[in-house]
């Protein structure tokens, strides 16, 4: 039999620097999302230090393998390994800020809570990898987009009105996220707070929601549907942000929505 205590202690684990800060007068304090812990921070000591070996490893959006000791209150960094460091998302700043903006989504979103999904993790380093590709980095922006909503519980509501549940017909349609989903016309009439949607964009966001990355990468939405399209997910995830995310209600549901797809 394994000693449980034993394990705990120290730990390898494959994990996406999400962020990092100075910590004392040597360390750095970073958030991790790890495949095995779920988001974690530990300590990378003397990772500061301009010959640290360790420091090239931990910087942010870089996928690594580490090795972690069980301290006090936080995990320590014993050893880390480089498995990508996404070198294209650092070469301009247009990269940078499209995997700063997929980070930082992540990071307000996940609660720091040790539940581990590896699928959310493999949908992390995917995007990191897909847009350091850059092959389509606006498609891969909104795939990611509309699968972290899924793993969230708040996948938009796309098929049947959000309102009266009625099937939604090809014609130009709202959408609501405070009710999280598409509008019909008539329901559209008396409702507050709704955006207006085309029928091209609201064709492509179900696609995107029932379509793998492969077959969902040969879409090509035309310029006008491409920015109808990221205005209204930058604002779906404005709203749950700014009206949501600070709630109790919140967090429980993103636990519950995490845990369910985690067993
Ligand atoms: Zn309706």
């Amino acid at each position: 039999m394994t000693d449980p205590s034993r394990s705990f202690r120290s730990l390898r684990a494959e994990a996406i620097v999400l962020r990092h800060s100075d910590y004392g007068e040597a360390d750095r304090l970073l958030t991790l999302y790890t495949r095995e812990q779920g988001k974690v921070r530990a300590v990378a000591k003397g990772a500061r230090k301009i010959a640290s070996r360790k420091a090239g490893h931990l910087e942010p959006f870089t996928h690594v393998k580490l090795q972690l000791a069980k301290g006090r209150d936080l995990f320590i960094v014993t050893q880390a390994e480089t498995i990508n460091a996404f070198m294209p998302l650092r070469d301009n700043l247009t990269q940078t800020g499209r995997a700063a903006y997929v980070i930082e989504l992540f990071d307000r979103f996940i609660p720091d809570e040790e539940t581990a999904n590896p699928s959310l993790f493999r949908l992390l380093a995917e995007t990191l990898s897909r847009l350091a590709s850059e092959t389509v980095p606006w498609l891969a922006l909104r795939f990611y987009e509309m699968r972290l909503l899924d793993f969230l519980g708040f996948r938009p509501q796309l098929f049947e009105c959000a309102n009266c549940q009625n099937e939604i017909k090809a014609e130009p349609q709202f959408f609501s996220a405070s009710l999280g989903g598409a509008v019909c016309p008539r329901c559209g009439q008396g409702l507050p707070g709704l955006w207006p949607i085309s029928v091209d964009a609201l064709k492509h966001l179900r696609h995107f929601q029932r379509s793998g990355f492969r077959e969902a990468s040969r879409a090509r939405p035309a310029e006008q549907t491409r920015k109808e399209i990221e205005s209204i997910m930058q604002g779906y995830f404005t709203y749950l942000l700014e009206r949501e995310l600070n709630t109790p209600g919140f967090i429980k549901r993103v636990n519950a929505a995490l845990s369910a797809q985690s067993n």
